[in-house]
């Protein structure tokens, strides 16, 4: 069975279904509300400062509290998503 280590990705943020790389997400928000499809908007940081590319964001429609990862050095007040901790594969 794939899993995202074998496209050199962190486990904690990506899961395979099936032959699909899919991405996780945070159910909850940093204060805690509930995301959802519709609480929640994905959303993406350019960036070129920390990582060359950009950052994956989160931000929750109810009090517009932003996840974003990986960590943004000129975003300090957004805080890391640490990863959804269910994904970690069962050897
Ligand atoms: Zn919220
Ligand atoms: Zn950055």
């Amino acid at each position: 069975m794939l899993t995202p280590r074998e496209f050199g990705l962190s486990t904690r943020h990506y899961r395979v279904r099936g032959q699909q790389l899919a991405e996780a997400m945070p159910d909850r928000c940093p204060n805690g509300h509930p995301l959802g499809t519709d609480t929640v908007l994905i959303g993406n940081h350019p960036c070129v400062a920390c990582t060359g590319t950009g950052h994956r964001t989160w931000r929750c429609r109810e009090c517009d509290a932003c996840w974003i990862w990986p960590a943004c050095a000129s975003r300090p007040q957004w805080p890391e998503w640490p990863g959804d901790e269910g994904v970690v594969s069962a050897p």
